[in-house]
């Protein structure tokens, strides 16, 4: 796919514009354009002179439109997109009190197989560009009427499986001349993909890094998730202390309680051994029950007991709350009404 015009990095749009013997501010004024005021057709931004304008007709420059909303009673939104090619993805929506959080998807589908997870039912289309990633923002923000203020890359698709254009994503939202949102604010969520977790390292981002581990051996955590048969919970450990001492941000690993699957005694001491400390922290997350996946939700006052115990072993544990549990909210659900049911 040709890189649209609104996905071009500050260095690189004025580069751009150089190169089409324009004065680099002219792409300075260029990125405001599309990350500032948030326009979409360069043809209509009186600010620029007619020959500019005439520069970028030859370049796209993509966004996404609203399908589908859905509204919780506690606020929460989710968004049925639709890309230029017709293809499908969604956003969440999340207002708290103090922040707003918008969870996003990086691909149409996913490759990563797990069992328990919406996302894998409808067949997989693309990767995500740079830009499409950003319009779920800046289409909520303008939709909402509101900031976000968070951003978790945990809608459907795993963004180690579309590495560069989350990276540039991440650079484009966080640009000063930009968005300019904290890097702090962002959280990448991965199935356990060391390659990902070991590159990351190196990309100078003091973004937070989430690990979805769901279970205590590989053997266990094989039969819902076919990404553990690459590489071992040993192997993400190893990666996540490296990535800790690196970086000094804390790892976060997000654990769904199953019934008698993962909320074991042996489970309980495993987590113990292996997360007590300062670098890395636990996620609890109630299991969203989906038709495809047999295993039952750990009740509220067992996921409560877990997570007492979890802090008497000295793990930094929280509990993620529910939301939009009434509009199916956990990611790839609406996907799969709009879309059917391709594999699975
Ligand atoms: N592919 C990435 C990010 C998207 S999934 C990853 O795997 O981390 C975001 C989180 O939701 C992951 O921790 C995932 O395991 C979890 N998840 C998926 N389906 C779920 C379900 N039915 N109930 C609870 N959590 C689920």
């Amino acid at each position: 796919m040709q890189r649209a015009l609104n996905a071009y990095l500050p260095e690189e749009i004025c580069a751009w514009a150089k190169e089409q013997g324009l004065p680099a501010f002219r792409g300075k004024q260029l990125f405001h354009y599309f990350h500032v005021e948030r326009g979409l057709s360069v043809e209509k931004a009186n600010v620029l002179p007619k020959a500019v304008r005439a520069l970028t007709a030859a370049y796209p420059i993509r966004t996404a439109e609203a399908v589908k909303v859905l509204r919780s009673r506690d606020g929460s939104a989710k968004y049925l997109l639709r890309l230029e090619d017709g293809s499908i993805i969604e956003t969440v929506f999340m207002p708290y009190a103090d922040r707003n959080t918008l969870c996003v998807s990086s691909q149409v589908g996913c490759r990563m197989g797990c069992t328990f997870c919406a996302s894998t039912k409808a067949p997989f289309g693309r990767s995500l560009q740079a830009e499409e990633i950003l319009a779920q923002v800046y289409r909520v923000e303008e939709w909402e009427k509101a900031n976000i203020s968070r951003i978790v890359l945990m809608g459907i698709g795993e963004p180690m499986d579309n590495y560069e254009e989350v990276m540039r994503f991440i650079r484009l939202i966080t640009a000063p001349e930009g968005k300019n949102l904290s890097q702090r604010h962002i959280t990448l969520s991965t199935s356990g993909i060391v390659p990902g977790i070991r590159r990351l390292m190196g990309e100078d981002l003091a973004i937070n890094l989430a690990i979805s581990l769901h279970a205590t051996s590989d053997e266990r955590r094989q039969r819902t998730m076919p990404v553990a048969k690459r590489w071992s919970i040993d192997q993400i450990l190893e990666a996540c202390r490296d990535y800790f001492s690196y970086t000094g941000r804390r790892v976060s690993f997000e654990y769904a309680l199953i019934q008698g699957e993962n909320d074991r005694k042996e489970d309980l001491l495993w987590l113990c051994e292996h997360l007590a400390g300062p670098g890395f922290h636990i996620n609890l997350i109630p299991l969203n029950e989906i038709d495809e996946y047999d295993g039952k939700a750990a009740e509220t006052t067992a996921i409560r007991h877990f997570a007492k115990a979890l802090e008497d072993g000295g793990v930094h544990v929280s509990v993620r709350q529910k939301r939009g549990a009434d509009i199916d909210a956990a990611c790839g659900q609406l996907r799969i009404m709009y879309e059917g049911r391709g594999r699975g």
